[in-house]
């Protein structure tokens, strides 16, 4: 299930460039193509309710929407995970966040965003969903997502992970939409698909597997918001003609419980 990252490379028309910084800390920054269509867009949910986030730690105390880009913490990390030795917390030289830095061994503990990768799956119209019987979100709809494993691609990540949540063999047919949540230190990256053979059934994770016509999707009991803002982009695309590729930040609003799937700003969104 839910389980770093950089992208160096182009998707859709999108260059990603990748400037190294001080040690293992990189920025992303992008161009877009002349077939970029840059949109400036902000979404606005129109009540609160729901993210939640098995990485979730904790969140500042402000219970206001962010109007501005939220910063995410790094936990806490206690002890040196090469010799296990207490670590301080310190800028290092040359740096600018401060980081755990191990007292015996001075190794520095670098943490980066991790990468969710999923599918939407298209059969007869139809999009499917599992219902989590896992917490957090238990009981809510979700795509078949997770972490992506060190040593696969992201690809790999997405087909694995609808295999464990939903039984289903499919074929990954484009990139669909990139999701950064950097207050929780998330991206997501959600591919559409096609099932191999029309079989699912719930994996260990999941208590039902269904398709779900676009008119039917059940909105108000959705697990995180990444899948709400990936369905709602989905279902514009079709509408208008067939899916594009979307890249968005998700600014969860700080101080917001976890399962506020509602309580976001889609911002920075671009699209092919
Ligand atoms: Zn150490």
């Amino acid at each position: 299930m839910l389980r770093s990252i950089q992208f160096l490379g182009s998707y859709s028309g999108f260059l990603f460039h990748r400037l190294k910084l001080h040690g293992n800390h990189y920025r992303l920054s992008f161009i877009t193509t002349s077939t970029t269509t840059r949109c400036f867009r902000q979404f606005r949910a129109s009540s609160i309710r729901s993210e939640s986030n098995p990485d979730v730690t904790s969140s500042s105390s402000s219970s206001a929407p962010a109007t501005s880009r939220s910063i995410g913490s790094a936990r806490k990390i206690n002890f040196c995970q090469s010799c296990g030795g207490p670590t301080k917390h310190e800028i290092p030289d040359g740096d600018e966040k401060e980081r755990a830095i191990c007292t015996l061994c001075g190794k520095i503990a670098y943490e980066n965003p991790k990468m969710v990768v999923g599918c939407l799956i298209e059969h007869d119209n139809k999009i499917l969903l599992c219902k989590r019987k896992i917490q957090p979100s238990y009981g809510l709809w979700t795509l078949p997502a997770g972490y992506m494993e060190i040593g696969e691609s992201a690809t790999e990540g997405a087909i694995r992970e609808t295999w464990e949540e939903a039984g289903a063999k499919v074929k990954v047919i484009s990139p669909f939409a990139q999701l950064d949540i950097p207050l929780i230190g998330q991206t997501y990256l959600i591919f559409l698909a096609k099932l191999m053979t029309p079989h699912f059934s719930p994996g260990p994770e999941s208590s039902e597997c269904k398709l779900f016509a676009l008119d039917d999707i059940p909105y108000e009991s959705l697990s995180f918001s990444s899948m709400l803002i990936t369905l709602k982009l989905y279902i514009e695309d079709i509408k208008v003609g067939k899916p594009k590729f979307h890249y968005g930040l998700i600014n969860k609003w700080p101080g917001t419980s976890p399962s506020e799937i509602h309580a976001y700003t889609f911002d920075y969104h671009l699209r092919t």
